[in-house]
């Protein structure tokens, strides 16, 4: 495969506090309305009463999400003129400004939704990994600004060999098929067993 930058969530620990999304606002300077970086959070379970007894089986977790530069990007393939394409250096999914057209076919096909339509100039912005920290060799916003190390990146492939290729876990759309680059570890509760 060819070289593939990834996300590695440790969504186990994230506790939803929402400081890498605040940071990637900033850093981006996104109005109000407008993510790259969405926290969502998910909760289940029941409870059971018995005499006076409340016995309780619940969770809940939160999974911090932004584009995941997909290996096969639907985006990339509905876009009618050719602006979201996939950096060969290191495949990273990027959309050229000049050419979106605003009609919003990649926010309305990814699972994640992550690509925000900007009304100020009716384009499609998403996260580009802050590739211009990464060319000073620092990390992505979000990264730098998760207080409980849950964010980190990498080459896909070495994630995958360090943590496991696990890229889904409940209250996520299913997107096996178009295989996002990122690697999480899993909250207890987050997975089937
Ligand atoms: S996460 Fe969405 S916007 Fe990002 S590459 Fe995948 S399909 Fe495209
Ligand atoms: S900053 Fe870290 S702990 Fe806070 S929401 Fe983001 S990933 Fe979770």
């Amino acid at each position: 495969m060819s070289k593939q930058i990834a996300f590695y969530v440790e969504q186990k620990h994230c506790m939803g506090c929402s400081a890498c999304q605040i940071a990637c606002k900033d850093k981006h300077n996104l109005p109000l309305g407008q993510n790259f970086r969405q926290i969502h959070a998910y909760e289940g379970g029941d409870f059971t009463i018995s005499g006076n007894v409340v016995y309780q089986n619940t969770y809940a977790y939160w999974i911090p999400v932004s584009c995941n530069h997909c290996v096969d990007a639907p985006c990339i393939a509905v876009c009618p003129s050719k602006a979201i394409f996939k950096r060969q250096e290191d495949g990273l999914v990027l959309i050229n400004e000049k050419s979106c057209i605003g009609c919003r076919r990649c926010f309305a096909v990814c699972p994640y939704q992550a690509p925000q339509f900007d009304a100020a100039n009716g384009k499609m912005k998403k996260c580009d990994f802050c590739q211009d920290l990464l060319q000073q060799g620092t990390a992505p916003a979000c990264v730098s600004a998760c207080p409980m190390r849950v964010l980190g990146y990498g080459e896909l492939s070495e994630l995958q060999k360090k943590y496991g290729d696990t890229s889904w876990v409940k209250g996520l759309p299913n997107t096996a098929k178009i295989k996002p680059a990122w690697v999480l570890v899993p909250h207890r509760d987050a997975v089937d067993v």
